[in-house]
């Protein structure tokens, strides 16, 4: 079962993609969530916006958002 539905969708959560963006990484930062799904290459901050469903099609794995540093 995946584990990628539209609650899991946070801002601030990372997002394993399907497919490897042409800067050889595949995980994206999920800056903003909705209708419309935008994502930033944690590779080459290249920024992408998805329709909902795009998104939740083209996302193998979300990584929750890292706890605040306390430093
Ligand atoms: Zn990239």
């Amino acid at each position: 079962m995946s584990n990628v539905n539209s609650k899991n969708l946070i801002s601030g959560a990372k997002a394993v993609m399907k497919k490897i963006h042409p800067c050889g990484s595949n995980l994206f930062l999920i800056t903003r969530t909705g209708a419309d799904v935008k994502l930033k290459c944690l590779g080459c901050n290249h920024k992408i916006m998805l329709d909902l469903q795009k998104a939740l099609k083209s996302i193998k794995k979300i990584l929750p958002p890292e706890p605040p540093s306390m430093t």
